[in-house]
């Protein structure tokens, strides 16, 4: 018997999640927070006592839901929690649609997305982002999709969609619309969904702890919708998907960080306007992202992202995007680092 023939079939090609190692002494390539972590969260951690390791953590995170229910205004029922926002997409994609239905989602988008579907039988459909980088509405609804996911900011590009987009699609067709917004802390300027999704029914906005939160070794993740898709989507996700350490850490971080996350998620920002101004001095056009990562078209990213990593700098490349072709994703980091990048570019674009 070989290896094929104890997969699940419809497993086949599905890739396996395998970055490649790089050893620069600078590394923005998963636009984590490279700014630190929220202090109150890292103590919560430290101060973590023995029985809250021997004993299971709560069974669906409550102490983290209730925080967010009371911060955002909505009913502890609309929230669902996972381990890390990866959890969560995974969950509802499971959750609202049987094997074989349709999942659009825009392309380039993240790329976990098409595997997530197909890791839960379902078919992806990409739908070319529109030229300015905004998901492409009509498209997406015709493809008669079960789910459409979108994500504002996008990821590769730092794109966004407007909310009225969002609303158009959610009315426009029966669909489940799942927004993710792993960025959108770094996009102040974009309106926040959160608290009109329960009333918008078939709107799941998902969010994580891993970005602006400073805590992607942690795993934190959550989404708030319709109650009635909110049990669906923990209901697929399982039980004690969130450790004691990571719902207390989150607790803390939203209870006593909310300062620390908003200005390092400020100081990202104008990290990235300065690359972003340094890249067109060098001729290049980056696009117009909100997040806290540059992307940047060039010619041959893969050869650009070797010279950059001869020079300790690691990036991620893309190849043959569509709509924007090959492009450089740069995460941002405190200026001082951040400027090693931008002193090597020029080395390269010399
Ligand atoms: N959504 C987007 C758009 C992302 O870029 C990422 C991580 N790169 C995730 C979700 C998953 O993040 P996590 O599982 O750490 O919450």
């Amino acid at each position: 018997m070989t290896s094929l023939d104890i997969a699940r079939a419809s497993l086949r090609g599905v890739p396996t999640y395998a970055p490649e190692a790089l050893s620069c002494a600078i590394d923005l390539r998963d636009n984590i927070n490279l700014f630190g972590v929220p202090p109150a969260a890292l103590a919560a951690v430290r101060a973590i006592e023995e029985r809250s390791l021997t004993q299971y953590p709560s069974v669906a995170g409550g102490s983290l839901v209730s925080v967010l229910a009371d911060q955002l205004g909505v009913r502890p029922s609309e929230i669902v929690t996972g381990c890390g926002s990866d959890d969560v997409l995974d969950a509802a994609f499971r959750a609202v649609a049987e094997p074989g239905m349709v999942l659009a989602h825009p392309s380039p988008s993240f790329s976990m997305v098409p595997v997530f579907a197909r890791l839960n039988s379902l078919i992806p459909v990409a739908v070319p982002l529109a030229p300015d980088g905004a998901a492409d509405a009509d498209a997406l609804l015709a493809t008669g999709a079960r789910i459409i996911y979108l994500c504002s900011p996008n990821n590769p590009t730092g794109t966004t969609t407007p909310a009225e987009v969002v609303r158009r699609i959610v009315r426009a067709s029966d669909a489940i619309v799942i927004l993710d917004g792993a960025y959108a802390e770094f996009a102040t300027e974009l309106e926040d969904l959160r608290a009109e999704a329960p009333a918008l029914d078939r709107l799941l906005v998902v969010r994580t702890f891993s970005k602006a939160w400073g805590l992607a070794g942690l795993r934190v993740g959550y989404a708030i919708g319709s109650a009635t898709l909110a049990e669906a989507v923990q209901k697929s996700r399982g039980p004690y998907k969130l450790s004691a350490v990571a719902e207390r850490a989150a607790v803390a971080a939203l209870t006593q960080d909310q300062a620390w996350m908003r200005r390092h998620a400020l100081e990202a920002v104008e990290c990235r306007e300065r690359v972003e101004g340094e890249l067109r001095e060098l001729g290049l056009s980056p696009l117009d992202s909100r997040g806290n990562f540059v992307c940047v078209p060039v010619p041959n990213a893969h050869a650009v992202a070797d010279q950059l990593a001869q020079r300790g700098i690691a990036v991620r490349a893309f190849t043959g995007l569509p709509v924007f072709g090959d492009a450089l994703r740069i995460g941002m980091a405190p200026w001082p680092v951040v400027e090693q990048f931008v002193t090597a570019m020029r080395a390269v674009f010399a």
